[in-house]
């Protein structure tokens, strides 16, 4: 790597859904990696995950019976830190909970080698206040995977604070030797993706209590070229997942645009993986089947929140949606979240099933052109409120005549 940095040896701390999906990704990739997990149980079956994802490639004819037991042979379960003090590179995927990733970085910190890379895989937490825990800042950064990870490309590189150009350069070479397509993202709530994911997601919400229902909302937007509506995506990662965390945090349950999330979760309606959530699925299938039920759950909540119903056009919930990606996208442009609109788009598209016809969100808007998306929001503004203000960028750039493609750096 540049820098003479290579990564000759890694370890993975969690062997949950996500640590599985990147020892995987690694071994792949040819790296031998330590496996670390208080839970031994869980080690065990993620070695068997493993194993069992190697032989159904041999099964499939993509590698050969040779290549499986060579990456199943790079990977070691352990189980102390100590086994793991000269690794050039630890990846952390435990539950989402910042005291525990402290705790767990304050200890790596102590007994890895000093020139150690520490990553954490956290979905939104601040890779700050991770790095603090350490006496090498400049070596701690996110490396945000996406589920499964050994499937999907996306990588997103979350630069700290103090994170050193030349970790991030490892880092961008370590997602290249792991074939990804890796965008580096700055320290914010949810990162590039996740950030934008939630202003979207919640525009589809506002649409659910102002009068359509779930199965038009994802169809609408599939239509468009979307591989998942909302909902849909909403019960295969699980619906309960920001109910649980809103629960801990004892935090955000009297939102109203997450009523209908918590109703469902109080059904114990938690997604595909229940068999029902925003839709039911026959026993064993994942097929996603309207259900009425929903619907009248949906607005039941509503009225009770005081909304008046209407009816609401597919053309209404694609535009929302988008100009909802199209205005966080501009912020975090601007705030230098991302270093252009190219890696925006490359996030959307290659972590939340965008269409790649489309090219990405701001593509679609420059395609549009700025102006009209402009107008239209501001449309919005003056129907919805002010959450539809145009990112201050936009407004730059409509006045110079320009486009998202023309911003390199958080500048014009
Ligand atoms: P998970 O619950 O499936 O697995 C977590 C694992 O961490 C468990 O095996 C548990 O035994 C282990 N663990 C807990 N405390 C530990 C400790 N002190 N030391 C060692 N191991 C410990 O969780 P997950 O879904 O794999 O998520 C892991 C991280 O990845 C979280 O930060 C999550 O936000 C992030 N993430 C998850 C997804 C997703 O879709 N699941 C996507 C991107 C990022």
């Amino acid at each position: 790597m540049s820098n003479g940095f290579e990564v000759r040896q890694a370890a993975v701390v969690g062997a949950g859904t996500m640590g599985r999906g990147i020892v995987i990704s690694l071994a792949n990739a040819g790296i031998p990696v330590l496996w670390l997990d208080t839970n031994a149980q869980m080690l065990t079956a993620g070695l068997e995950m493993a194993a069992e994802f190697w032989a159904q490639q041999v099964v499939k004819g993509r590698i050969s019976t040779a290549q499986a037991e060579q990456s199943l042979a790079l990977v070691q379960a352990v189980d102390s830190y100590a086994a793991l003090a000269d690794v050039d590179l630890v990846i952390e995927a435990v539950y989402e909970n910042l005291a525990l990733k402290q705790e767990i970085f304050r200890t790596l910190d102590s007994t890895l080698k000093p020139d150690a890379i520490l990553a954490s895989n956290t979905s939104a937490l601040d890779i700050d206040a991770i790095a603090s825990a350490t006496r090498r800042p400049a070596q701690v950064l996110g490396l945000h995977f996406f589920s499964p990870a050994h499937i999907m490309k996306l990588l997103e590189i979350v630069r700290g604070a103090q994170t050193s150009p030349a970790v991030l350069d490892a880092a961008r070479q370590l997602g290249q030797r792991l074939g990804k397509v890796a965008v580096v993202a700055g320290n914010c709530p949810g990162f590039i993706g996740n950030r934008m994911l939630k202003t979207y997601a919640n525009e589809a919400r506002k649409m659910l209590l102002e009068g359509a229902v779930p199965q038009q909302v994802d169809t609408a937007l599939q239509a468009f070229g979307f591989a998942m509506g909302p909902f849909r995506m909403y019960d295969v990662v699980g619906v309960d997942l920001e109910w649980r965390a809103r629960t801990l945090a004892g935090q955000g349950m009297d939102n109203p645009l997450v009523q209908v999330d918590n109703a469902l979760c109080e059904l114990g309606r938690f997604g595909q993986k229940a068999g029902q959530g925003y839709y039911h699925y026959a026993a064993g299938s994942r097929e996603a089947c309207h259900d009425a039920a929903v619907d009248a759950l949906v607005a039941q909540i509503a009225n009770d929140l005081g909304y008046r119903r209407r009816l609401i056009s597919d053309q209404e919930i694609v535009e929302r949606c988008l100009l909802a990606l199209v205005n966080e996208g501009a912020k975090i442009l601007e705030e230098n979240i991302a270093a252009n609109s190219h890696d925006v788009d490359l996030v959307y598209l290659n972590g939340y099933g965008f269409p790649a016809a489309v090219g990405g969100p701001l593509s679609w808007a420059d395609a549009r052109g700025l102006a009209s998306i402009q107008a239209r929001l501001e449309d919005l503004r003056s129907k919805f409120g002010e959450h539809w203000q145009a990112a201050a960028l936009i407004e730059r750039l409509v006045a110079a005549g320009k486009g998202f493609a023309d911003v390199e750096q958080g500048r014009v």
